[in-house]
């Protein structure tokens, strides 16, 4: 089966540039040091399937040519993977898009969004989501693909990665819990986070990144949710030759 992700946004919560900011990699031409809040799309099996709603998702949409969903994923209930969910209106015109999430996120997007979920005035219209809460160690059948929560501590916050076929997807995470390292065997494809290269104590560092997929031991990674303080040039210094910094609007491909 053949599969394909791409990543649509790829910056930090508060994206790059930086509004106001006049650091190098905020100020640089260089189009690869734009990169918008993170989010990804994949397409496998003729499902097409988003992962996590970015503020700029009317946008990614746009550009990564999105004409339909058959599924949602959250990976956490952050403002810069969620307050984009209002865009899921044109998307969910002709039919509500399933939704998937932990019991937490679930509850938070009840509570950010509670106007999806109440009774207003006709006209305007409304994103239409069917929510349903995942537990660890639940796989979603989306069509003939199995997508499957991989639990991940986010600081203090128990956080979801997932994964889909040979390909998963984890962005904000500071440790992967033991139990969830089998979840990560014969990958072709990570997406992971590396924040910057200073410590973080909810994020990876670049060097923490590039431990763990030593240890996951994935055909190809991919860093994203990188802040300003590291430019796509020094990322690619610092990596070995099978792991790449992403940039916005990254198609891979792969099978399996
Ligand atoms: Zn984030
Ligand atoms: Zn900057
Ligand atoms: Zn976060």
């Amino acid at each position: 089966m053949d599969y394909r992700i791409t990543l649509m946004g790829t910056g930090t919560s508060i994206g790059i540039p930086v509004p106001g900011c006049k650091c190098s990699t905020c100020r640089s031409i260089d189009k690869r040091n734009r990169r918008s809040r993170c989010s990804a799309f994949i397409e496998a099996a003729g499902e097409k399937i988003l992962i996590d709603t970015s503020p700029e998702l009317r946008l990614q949409a746009l550009s990564a040519g999105i004409d339909r969903l058959d599924a949602v994923f959250w990976t956490h209930g952050h403002a810069d993977h969620l307050h984009g969910l209002d865009d899921l209106r044109a998307l969910s015109r002709d039919k509500p898009i399933p939704g998937y999430a932990s019991q937490e996120t679930c509850d938070e997007i009840k509570t950010r969004f509670d106007y999806l979920w109440k009774n207003t005035q006709r006209g305007g219209g409304k994103a239409r989501i069917n929510l349903r809460a995942v537990a660890p160690g639940e796989p979603v059948q989306v069509g003939p693909l199995q997508i499957m929560p991989i639990p991940l501590k986010h600081g203090n916050l128990q956080v979801f990665g997932w994964r889909c076929g040979p390909i998963a997807y984890i962005t904000d995470t500071s440790e992967i819990p033991q139990t969830s390292y089998p979840l990560l065997e014969n990958l072709k494809i990570l997406v992971i986070g590396a924040l910057r290269f200073k410590n973080h104590s909810t994020h990876f560092t670049v060097e923490q990144a590039l431990e763990e997929i030593k240890k996951i031991r994935p055909e190809r990674a991919y860093l994203t949710h990188i802040s300003h303080e590291v430019s796509h040039r020094q990322l690619m210094k610092g990596t070995p030759r099978w792991v790449y910094p992403a940039r916005d609007g990254l198609t891979l491909k792969t099978r399996e």
